[in-house]
This record gives C-alpha cells, sequence and structure tokens, in this order.
C-alpha cells in the first residue's frame, strides 16, 4: 500500500486532505515522495514559525531529549520553568499553564473564568459568530460557527454569541451573569476578519463596567503571527487571560493559557492538570522558538504582510484582501477551494478560511519564495478556476 492508501485504511476519516504526501522540507519549501517541490504559504496552519526542518528548534529538542525527555509535572524541570518566565517577562502576563493544543489552551482559559466568576454569580461566557475555539465539547460550545455543532449536542451550557464588530449586540449581551468575553482579534478560521479598534474599545470599556473578564484566543495570531508578540498589542490593550498554542511551539505540540494580575491566582491545586502539559522536550523546542521572536523579526513579518499586500492589491481576481503581519485573507471571485488546488497543482500550497484564500507563511519566509508563490498566486486567479 502506498501512504495514500494505507492513510485512507487506517486514519480515522475526519480530514479532506490534498493528494500530496510531505516527505521532507527546508525552511518554506517542502518535497513530496517524488521529491516535487512546493512552496509552503500555510506552514502547517501557523504552526512551523521558523519552517521546515528548524535546526535550532531541533537541537533544542533533541539536546534536552538526550538529557531526559519527560517527567511528570509531579518534580519541577527548568525547560517549563524556563518557558513561562520567558513568555511573562515578553508579555507581562503573571503565570502560564501549559497544555498540548489550542483547545486545551482555551478549555483552561474557560475554567479560569468560570472559577472566577462562581463566587459572583458570573455564569456566562460571550463569544463571537465566526470564531472558532477547538474541537473539545466545550471549546466547540464556545465556537461561534453553527457547521461545528452538527452531531455533537448537548453542548457545554452558558455559552452566547453575538456578531463580531456588532458594539451595540455587544452592550446587549453582557450583563452581570458574563464571566468573560471570549475573541480572536483576528478570526481565523472564520475568515480572516479583523476586529474593528472600536469594537475592541468598547468591549473594555464594557469589561471594566461589568466586571467580566476579556480572554484573547491568540492560538492562530499569537507568537508574532500578526507582527507583533500577540495581536492584542495593535489595540493597546490587555486582555486578563491570553491563550496560545500553533506556533509556539514551531511545529511541537503545545497550548499555553497566560493569566493577568487579577486572575493569576485563580486557579490553585488540583484545578487543573495535563500529563504532558510543560513537558521539557516540547517546552525546551519551544523556549528555542519564542527566544527568536524578537522586534527585528516583527517588524519584517510587518513589512512582508504589506508587501503581500501591495502585490496584491488591485489585481485581476482579487476582490479583497484582509489581515495583518503574515496572516492575509484574499477575496475570489472563485471557490477558495478550487483555487487552492489550482495552486497545488502548480507547486504553491495555500489555505482557504471560508470564501477566502488564507496565507500564513513561515514568519521567515524569504522574500524569493513569497514572490514565486505569489506570482502562482496571481497566475491562477487571473486565468480563473
Ligand atoms: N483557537 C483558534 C483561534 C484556532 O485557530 C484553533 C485551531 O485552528 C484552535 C483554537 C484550536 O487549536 P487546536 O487545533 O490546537 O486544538
Amino acid at each position: 500500500m502506498n501512504v495514500f492508501e494505507k492513510d485512507k485504511k487506517y486514519v480515522a476519516g475526519t480530514y479532506a486532505r490534498f493528494p500530496v504526501s510531505i516527505a521532507s522540507g527546508k525552511g518554506s519549501r517542502l518535497a513530496n515522495e517524488d521529491g516535487k517541490v512546493y512552496l509552503d504559504m500555510g506552514s502547517g496552519i501557523a504552526v512551523n514559525t521558523f519552517g521546515a526542518a528548524d535546526e535550532e528548534l531541533a537541537k533544542a529538542v533533541y539536546e534536552q531529549m538526550l538529557s531526559f525527555q519527560h517527567t511528570s509535572n509531579l518534580y519541577y524541570s527548568s525547560p517549563c520553568a524556563s518557558l513561562a518566565e520567558a513568555l511573562c517577562l515578553k508579555t507581562g502576563y503573571k503565570k502560564v499553564f501549559f497544555g498540548n493544543s489550542g483547545a486545551e489552551a482555551n478549555e483552561c482559559a474557560i475554567k479560569v473564568a468560570r472559577k472566577w466568576g462562581e463566587e459572583k454569580g458570573k455564569t456566562e461566557i460571550l463569544t463571537l459568530i465566526n470564531s472558532f475555539h477547538g474541537r473539545t465539547v466545550t471549546t466547540l460550545s464556545a465556537t461561534g460557527q453553527e457547521v461545528f455543532h452538527k452531531h455533537f449536542g448537548p453542548f457545554t451550557p452558558g455559552f452566547y454569541s453575538v456578531p463580531a464588530n456588532d458594539e451595540t449586540s455587544l452592550a446587549a449581551a453582557t450583563s452581570e451573569k458574563t464571566a468573560a468575553v471570549m475573541i480572536e482579534f483576528v478570526q481565523g478560521e472564520g475568515g480572516v476578519n479583523v476586529l474593528s479598534p472600536s469594537f475592541v474599545s468598547e468591549l473594555f470599556r464594557l469589561a471594566k463596567e461589568k466586571d467580566f473578564l476579556v480572554i484573547a484566543d491568540e492560538v492562530q495570531t499569537g507568537n508574532g503571527r500578526t507582527g507583533r508578540y500577540f495581536a492584542y498589542e495593535h489595540y493597546g490593550v490587555f486582555p486578563d487571560v491570553v491563550t496560545t498554542a500553533k506556533g509556539l511551539g514551531g511545529g511541537l505540540p503545545i497550548g499555553a493559557c497566560l493569566m493577568g494580575e487579577k486572575v493569576q491566582n485563580v486557579l490553585s491545586f488540583g484545578d487543573h492538570g495535563s500529563t504532558f502539559g510543560g513537558n521539557p522536550s516540547v517546552a525546551a523546542g519551544a523556549l528555542s522558538v519564542v527566544n527568536r521572536i524578537d522586534e527585528a523579526l516583527l517588524s519584517s513579518v510587518r513589512e512582508k504582510g504589506e508587501y503581500i499586500k501591495k502585490r496584491l492589491t488591485g489585481k485581476k481576481g482579487v476582490l479583497s484582501i484582509s489581515g495583518m503581519g503574515l496572516m492575509i485573507g484574499v477575496k475570489t471571485p472563485f471557490e477558495s477551494a478550487k483555487v487552492a488546488k489550482a495552486c497545488l497543482e502548480r507547486g504553491v500550497l495555500v489555505l482557504t478560511a471560508k470564501d477566502k484564500i488564507r496565507l500564513l507563511p513561515a514568519l521567515n519566509v524569504p522574500y524569493d519564495v513569497l514572490d514565486e508563490a505569489l506570482d502562482v498566486l496571481l497566475s491562477v486567479l487571473e486565468e480563473g478556476v
């Protein structure tokens, strides 16, 4: 059996995979089993922060694994403590809980909000329509896209969704019962939709007035993706809780829930846990990623984002462009899946988000790779699919 046959036979059929098997890669170039090269504009859905075969990441993990690969959370270990310290010093958050995925990071944030709200009688968590917060039953309950809810009810109670960028609905939906509002500053899966500054400032005004928490889901937008360490920085606000994953591990499974001053002591002994959370090998790798996300890299991400927008703006087949930094959505008159398929046939891997083409290249993507990939995308859009 080849890889396609074997996967179809033995892997649960939850993914509509493209007909490509990735066998190797370097940076933003990936190769299939026959050596055909693809330019990677997706980086594993915003995961491979420094591209494929990132030597610093591999070295950090390898060295840790040769020392000891795992210990339970019954003991201390330096990589976990150092990664939490690096995140707190970079961002101003006070405490970090580590899990293994974005959904788990969000589960932790939800537990923080529930426990914080418990004594105050605050039981509701508001999210936004079109949001995506994960695939566990509770993060699905938080996800404001009906399409993901099919088949899996009954859901965790206490979640309500309001439209993004609608200040009136937000004001009407929040009350003394609101424990938290959870948002993506740029909705990823929902279509690369950027929150408006006025909506964000109204949210933070309401949070103060009605005493609820703001949770930023930075699973996709975090770790430099939008040209700031976290996307909230573009808005001059400071959420009470931030969740992140994806790019944090640069390809390793990790999620983190960062807690600010107000909630830093909400979770106490026995409230939460994870066998693999803060695993030394993964934490050592993540630390090597976080340490390289400095101002020079962030400003290059902002520049590359502007460069992509400039190259696409006004071109045939480009209806509009959204996003920040290296998180870009491109609306075209064509079905996004068909555009992605045509790009793939010409050696470029792009993602989709609803009706848009989504570009999430590695943060260190070289300009020549970007140019080559954009040439292909533009030629596909010019010819039509
Ligand atoms: N939150 C956001 C904003 C995401 O984009 C995702 C995944 O795409 C998740 C949560 C869930 O992350 P994971 O798939 O690691 O559980």
